[in-house]
């Protein structure tokens, strides 16, 4: 009931309404932490009185960040007890395995109702289509070598396919079979489904059926791969992903850009270029604010299919090395490295982030005081590089560059967007 009621509510949603959409979830955020304050041993000693100051997603700052480590070392404390361990499950995780989140019924088949309303916009419907899924997993021993690969789940009118046998020799009795299957849709892991295409696209093969969709369970797909599966079966690629129980829900939009389902939780960005996730469907196990390791950025700007949840993308390396100067365009790194020569002696680390046309920020690691008279060489200097039309802040940061998990190097060209973003540079 749980998931259909989500799903239902889900559907009668409008993505592009931004007041309703924060609306919800603020609403969901204020009753997360509720939850947490009456049920949570932890958080009412961490976040104790200040929990009743948040009314809105924006307020989150107001309360500590949780680091991993405090948080698998206090999980008994953080752990509601509104849901009993599962049977068979192991007290202490094994060696290098993190603690298991303990979930609720609910919190899992709202979860399930997200990814499930996300494939729905995309035209595919659970449960009532069938579907092929392509995943990693014992159903069929790894050492089989004939026979069936598959395997079908009558309930869920879906068929599973062993990703380990998506390889030659087995690569024609699969796609044979799945032929035959005529699924509506596919999913599943990205390495089966492309190894799949490539098979089809090199023999030529006409397939007997048409699906609505892929959705690949990933985060990164190259153009070339997803033209491999496009032109394999004739429809368009989606990719989704939620790594791990710890990590966001993310979905690909008709636009081909990565969103963050608000309606799920909320993501906040550090300067430092921190991820922290507070996710709502974690009763048995609340996460606020936890820092994770997967690393995500914001795109600032308006997606053009309309959506108000925030784009994201990964922190690549700038494809070119180079920051851009308002009135004078492309500013390559050899410019910046002899302006970090220069100041070696005072900030032997220096980083130059750019997030606008007007802007960019220069970072001084292992320092977080930064004499004025240093910040005004450093302005000056940039200025006579870029140009007076622009604003420069110098900023210091403790931990020294190479320490950082988040993006390392001399310049951040985040000027970069992906896909149809290009032409918006705003920043607010
Ligand atoms: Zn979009």
């Amino acid at each position: 009931m749980g998931y259909y009621r989500f799903l239902h509510q889900l559907s009668g949603m409008d993505e592009k309404d931004r007041q309703s959409e924060e609306r919800y979830q603020d609403q969901e955020l204020r009753s997360l932490l509720r939850h947490a304050a009456e049920h949570s041993a932890f958080y009412r000693e961490v976040f104790g009185d200040d929990l009743a100051d948040i009314r809105f997603a924006g307020d989150l700052r107001q309360l500590p960040v949780i680091e991993e480590e405090l948080f698998n070392e206090r999980i008994d404390d953080i752990r509601t007890h509104i849901v009993r361990k599962k049977r068979g499950e192991a007290e202490s995780p094994e060696r290098g395995q993190l603690p298991r989140l303990w979930l609720s019924n609910l919190d899992l088949q709202k979860q399930t109702a997200a990814v499930d309303h996300f494939k729905k916009q995309h035209g595919a419907i659970n449960l009532d289509m069938k579907r092929a899924t392509f995943y990693h997993g014992d159903f069929v021993p790894l050492g089989q070598k004939e026979g069936a690969f598959w395997r079908d789940i009558y309930y869920l009118n879906q068929r599973l396919y062993s990703a380990h046998h998506c390889t030659e020799p087995f690569l024609s009795a699969v796609v044979r079979n799945l032929d035959g299957f005529r699924p509506d849709f596919i999913d599943g892991l990205p390495e089966a489904i492309l190894a799949i295409a490539r098979f089809i696209n090199d023999h030529r093969l006409l397939l007997d059926f048409q699906v609505v969709a892929i959705f690949v369970e990933t985060e990164l797909l190259s153009e070339s791969e997803r033209l491999e599966i496009e032109n394999a079966f004739g429809c368009s690629v989606r990719r989704w992903s939620m790594k791990t129980e710890r990590s966001p829900f993310l979905s690909e939009c008709p636009a081909g850009n990565l969103h963050f389902n608000m309606r799920t939780g909320v993501l906040e960005f550090t300067e430092k270029g921190e991820v922290l996730l507070t996710r709502f469907h974690t009763k048995g196990t609340p996460l606020i604010r936890l820092k994770i390791k997967d690393q995500w950025m914001p795109v600032h700007c308006q997606c053009p299919c309309g959506s108000v949840h925030p784009v994201v993308r990964k922190p690549l390396k700038p494809v070119s090395a180079f920051l851009q100067s308002r009135s004078r365009g492309r500013v390559t790194s050899l410019y910046l490295a002899t302006v970090q020569e220069k100041f070696q002696k005072a900030a032997p680390s220096m980083q130059f982030v750019q997030n606008s046309l007007d802007a960019i920020e220069i970072w001084l690691s292992g320092t977080d005081f930064i004499p004025a008279e240093l910040e005004q060489n450093i302005i000056r200097e940039m200025a006579g590089i870029f140009g007076e039309d622009m604003n420069f802040t110098v900023r210091g940061r403790l931990n020294g560059a190479s320490e950082e998990p988040g993006p390392a190097g001399l310049i951040i060209n985040n000027l970069q967007f992906p896909q149809t973003c290009q032409s918006d540079y705003s920043t607010d």
